[in-house]
């Protein structure tokens, strides 16, 4: 059996990767979530294992220690990082392995991992974006601000990646995301 491809979906908070995740995890075979860790606390409909592993600060720093990480990064407010041994595991088994991960995190694992795909997951503007964000409602003003914030740096650096999708139509853009994936397998 080949090893699998990783691909690596990244773009602003309130983009809509998560639901695009989704969709891709639910329309691709053979495609799997790495689960990331994080320090910051689960939203009400979150599940730990199954959205994050929400671990504490401390065992955090113990993993970036141990060199568990593939990449991590402090995102906002908060720590993120993906396991490279979950990773190793569903390479090595033959399959697609998706991260959703944000634009520092998209970057050291272009560095480390060649032959890696990464998307970068526009808003059709970043006034959409805001719109969406206080939409979704899960952040008070000031972490909005901040997230807003880290968007606009993060929409400049939309060329550095092999792939943009534009996320105006939701369906548009699962599709458009299916069809870079698919098109690497053949
Ligand atoms: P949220 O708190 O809204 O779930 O995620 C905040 C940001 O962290 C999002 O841009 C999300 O993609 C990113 N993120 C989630 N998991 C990881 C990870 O493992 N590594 C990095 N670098 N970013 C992550």
């Amino acid at each position: 059996m080949g090893r699998g491809r990783l691909f690596i979906l990244s773009g602003p908070s309130g983009v809509g990767k998560g639901t695009l995740r989704k969709r891709a995890l639910n329309d691709i075979k053979d495609l799997v979530y790495s689960i990331s860790c994080t320090t910051r606390r689960p939203r009400p409909e979150e599940q730990d294992g199954v959205d994050y592993r929400f671990i504490s600060s401390e065992d955090f720093e113990e993993r970036v220690k141990q060199g568990a990480f593939l990449e991590y990064a402090h995102v906002h407010d908060a720590c993120y990082g993906t396991l490279r041994e979950d990773v190793e595991r569903e390479l090595s088994a033959g399959r697609d392995v998706l991260l959703e991960i944000d634009v520092q995190g998209a970057l050291q694992v272009r560095r480390r991992v060649p032959g890696a795909v990464s998307v970068f997951v526009s808003p059709p503007s970043l006034e959409e974006l805001e719109h969406r964000l206080r939409e979704r409602g899960t952040e008070d003003d000031a972490k909005l601000r901040l997230r807003l914030k880290n968007a606009a740096a993060e929409l400049r650096r939309a060329g550095e990646y092999d792939h943009v999708v534009v996320n105006g139509d939701l369906d548009e853009a699962a599709s458009a995301l299916r069809k870079i994936i698919l098109d690497y397998r053949n």
